[in-house]
């Protein structure tokens, strides 16, 4: 039997421009274990190069709305006059075939899911300094200026919330971002309470199996005893 069979919601979040994408990347291209990426649908144009289904799922804002109507999202935020949300049906499928689903969202989306989904884990990254932001937006050139200070604004008081967070994984390089929410993954799938209800189940079985040797045992020493010579005087 299989412990642990439902898969983890690991959502990575933090300011625009601390490089989850890349961090998510590396990610995924560690190998042993079964990670899906869940892929957003926004309301902001594609960037060069960004194709549809891939990077985003590319929307107008009435589409958007109306699936707000619908409550076809686990989250959705408004970031810097664009809509951002997580397409809720594939999401709960994913996590019962025991795939380890990964969210890529801004702060007000995470902590809508930190309300719906209890045991998800919440890994904020977070960029080494403040002006090393601003530089890899500015560096970026997908935004025009007025955009890239938008987007540091709004990091400095998503930032704040970082406390809010279960791992707080600074930025530094890729690698050492990648490996340690790798690390953070491996030790969550371990934790006590995610494991115990298949665990018990597991001695359950071991439990019934020692029983039934011990039933065996005692059948087979009774057929022994009952088999004694008729002069023997009792049986049992
Ligand atoms: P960008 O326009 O740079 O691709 O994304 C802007 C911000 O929106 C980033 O911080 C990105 O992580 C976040 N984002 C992407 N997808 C989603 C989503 O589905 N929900 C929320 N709340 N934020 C998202």
């Amino acid at each position: 039997m299989k412990l642990d069979d439902r898969g983890l919601l690991i959502v990575l979040s933090g300011p625009s421009g601390v490089g989850k994408g890349t961090v998510r990347s590396a990610l995924f291209e560690m190998t042993g274990h079964d990670l899906v990426y869940s892929v957003s649908m926004t309301t902001r144009a594609p960037r060069i190069g960004e194709k549809n289904g891939r990077e985003y799922f590319f929307v107008t804002r009435n589409e958007f709305e109306e699936r707000i109507k619908e409550n076809k999202f686990l989250e959705y935020a408004e970031f810097v006059n664009n809509y951002y949300g997580t397409p809720l049906d594939k999401v709960e499928e994913q996590l019962d075939s025991g795939k380890e689903v990964v969210l890529e969202i801004e702060v007000q989306g995470a902590l809508q899911v930190r309300e719906k989904m209890k045991d998800a884990i919440f890994v904020f990254i977070a960029p080494p300094t403040m002006q090393d932001l601003y530089e890899r937006l500015k560096n970026r050139g997908t935004e025009p200026i007025e955009v890239v200070e938008a987007r540091c604004e709004k990091a400095r008081r998503e930032i704040k919330l970082a406390y809010l967070y279960d791992y707080i994984v600074v930025n530094d390089t890729v690698e050492n971002a990648a490996d340690k929410i790798m690390a953070i993954i491996r030790a969550e799938h371990a934790k006590t309470e995610r494991t115990i209800s298949s665990y018990s189940k597991l001695i359950e079985e071991e439990e019934k199996k020692y029983w039934k040797e011990i039933q065996c045992y005692y059948e087979s020493s009774r057929k022994r005893w009952n088999a004694l010579p008729c002069y023997w005087p009792i049986s049992i």
